[in-house]
């Protein structure tokens, strides 16, 4: 034993940097509780007991470590008790916020859906949900109220049409964002569902990429409507000089609590490589992640430390054991795409988009919405990123009658600023996490900014976007909005505590793609807001320049 006197005294001893927990460097012992859940077994297996177990023997029967982990892998979530406020979430065990029922998540790569598929998806709401159906900003359907005995018929009901909740929450990759127009757009580079296709048909419920350190979203898309800003990996199309229509290749972007833009790769990859690439940067996810601490897991800590030139070296050299072709950046649309409204497809048919609002629909809406689009001749509809819908495939002919049918069911293809642009989370009414309530805020938001601002609706040549959260997590892309609302508790005039909103002012993708400022003490009280709104909405209007951006001022 060394005497204490030669000792290097603690204070100037160079501190031992800790690992992250990363599997490459030899961190193969999980370092928290969500790693070992995953290592005692693999996420996957969690279905057969499901099938064998749970589904006949109720929700006492269900394993904690399958109930509040294992689950997420197959889209299951226990949803929120009813009749707890939100200020007591942080209060209470896990347990005591369960109701016995689930949020269940079918994952809809690209949002792809035929109208067969639809109507599949509205009676499941129908006799299994409660009549639930949201869209959600993921281009996914999300029900509530499910019984764990229904899991397995919703499954084969699901599977029968094509249809997956494998893979649509947990460590794992999550649905694939697509364009919602991929094929038909006049404006798109190159289509990107072959390559979305393959992506799932080859890794989604693959063993090997179920155990991430974190979840891992992607976007492919021939054009910049998919937010591919905000992905752990995203493709966007771009033409080569030399080698004409691919994607350019963005890791590393992601929101929540530390939000990041994604960093171009500087690389070109041809449709067919797409899937190859894409599991060579989810392979440097998997062994270079970091598995120490859930809020550093995301792909995006490691490319910020990394930096993108060191990824693609450690991607290119460890994983394809080739050089990629370097290329241009894609082009930035001079205004969101939300495909809102009727357009010409290059086959010469129409795309109608409309919109409901902040994704709020349910089992009636869907199967009425296939039955229209039937009878106007089409085959196919889209969810879209902004929780909104598409019909594909119209015919000219067609389209007066489908809008008529589709704003009958609250669907509007020429809809109002606010109507267009607001989004929102689960909210309080199902989410476990959240603090406020969001959707029936939502639609009370929309429908007196309709009435309010009715004066100055025409001067807004881009919609002000409003994002909602319930909580600090960013469901709804509230950094990315001009107006971003995060959930929580504030104190109103009174004194009391009460349900409000942190406010985000100036975000954007696109254009103007950067987080909104956090403004310092700009809170407000959920009662208050659509006041707030109006006065934002006011003074942007009165102070702007001409042409100039909500995102600019
Ligand atoms: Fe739930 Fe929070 Fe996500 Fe909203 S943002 S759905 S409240 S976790």
């Amino acid at each position: 034993m060394a005497s204490p006197t030669r000792e290097t005294p603690a204070k100037s001893r160079p501190r031992q940097k800790r690992g992250e927990g990363q599997w490459a460097l030899g961190y193969r012992e999980p370092l928290n509780p969500n790693e070992r859940s995953k290592k005692d077994d693999n996420p996957l297996n969690a279905r057969a007991r499901i099938e064998n177990i749970y589904a006949r023997g109720g929700f006492d029967s269900i394993d904690p470590g399958d109930l509040r982990g294992r689950f997420r892998w197959f889209g299951l979530y226990t949803q929120r008790k009813e009749g707890i406020d939100g200020g007591r979430t942080a209060t209470l065990e896990p347990e005591e916020l369960d109701a016995r029922y689930f949020m269940m998540r079918v994952r809809l790569d690209g949002g792809m859906l035929t109208t067969q598929q639809l109507a599949v998806l509205a009676e499941i709401s129908q006799t299994h949900a409660r009549g639930t159906a949201d869209i959600t900003d993921r281009q996914n359907i999300q029900y509530h109220w499910i019984r764990i005995e229904d899991v397995p018929t919703i499954w084969q009901k699901l599977e029968n049409a094509g249809m997956t909740t494998m893979e649509a929450c947990g460590d794992s990759p999550r649905v694939i964002l697509g364009s919602p127009v991929a094929g038909i757009a006049a404006d798109e580079i190159i289509d990107g569902t072959p390559a979305i296709e393959e992506i799932k048909r080859r890794y989604i419920g693959d063993p090997q990429y179920a155990n991430l350190p974190r979840k891992f979203k992607t976007a492919v898309s021939g054009q910049a409507d998919v937010a591919h800003e905000i992905h752990d990996v995203a493709f966007v199309g771009v033409n080569h000089p030399e080698h004409g229509p691919g994607f350019d290749v963005w890791v590393g972007g992601g929101l929540s609590t530390n939000p990041m833009i994604g960093q171009r790769l500087g690389a070109w990859v041809p449709r067919d490589e797409v899937p190859d690439v894409w599991e060579g940067v989810i392979s440097v996810f998997r062994d270079y992640g970091y598995r120490r601490l859930r809020s550093r897991a995301r792909i995006k800590f490691l490319v910020k430390d990394w930096g993108a030139a060191k990824f693609r070296e450690v991607l290119e050299e460890k994983y394809l054991k080739r050089p990629l072709l370097d290329g241009p950046a894609p082009e930035v649309p001079p205004a969101p795409i939300d495909h809102v409204g009727v357009h010409r497809q290059v086959d010469g048919k129409f795309y109608v988009g409309a919109a409901p609002v902040a994704g709020r629909v349910n089992g009636e809406t869907l199967l009425a919405v296939a039955k229209a689009a039937e009878r106007a001749g089409s085959a196919r509809v889209r969810l879209t990123p902004q929780q909104k819908l598409v019909v594909l495939d119209v015919p000219e002919s067609e389209v007066p009658g489908l809008e008529t049918e589709l704003a009958e069911l609250g669907l509007h293809t020429k809809p109002s600023p606010w109507r267009r642009s607001v989004m929102a989370c689960t909210g309080l009414e199902f989410c476990k996490l959240a603090i406020v309530e969001t959707k029936a805020r939502a639609l009370a938001l929309v429908t007196d900014l309709e009435k309010r601002l009715a004066d100055v609706q025409g001067d807004l040549e881009n919609p002000v976007s409003v994002h909602l959260n319930g909580c600090p997590n960013s469901c709804a892309r509230i950094q990315t909005a001009d107006i971003g609302l995060k959930g929580q508790i504030v104190t109103d005039a009174d004194g009391r505590q009460v349900e409000g909103f942190q406010v985000h002012l100036g975000g954007g993708l696109g254009l103007d793609a950067g987080f909104g400022r956090k403004l310092r003490g700009h809170k407000v009280v959920a009662d208050e807001l659509v006041d707030y709104v109006e006065r934002v909405v006011r003074a942007y209007l009165d102070g702007r320049e001409p042409g100039e951006r909500f995102a600019q001022w």
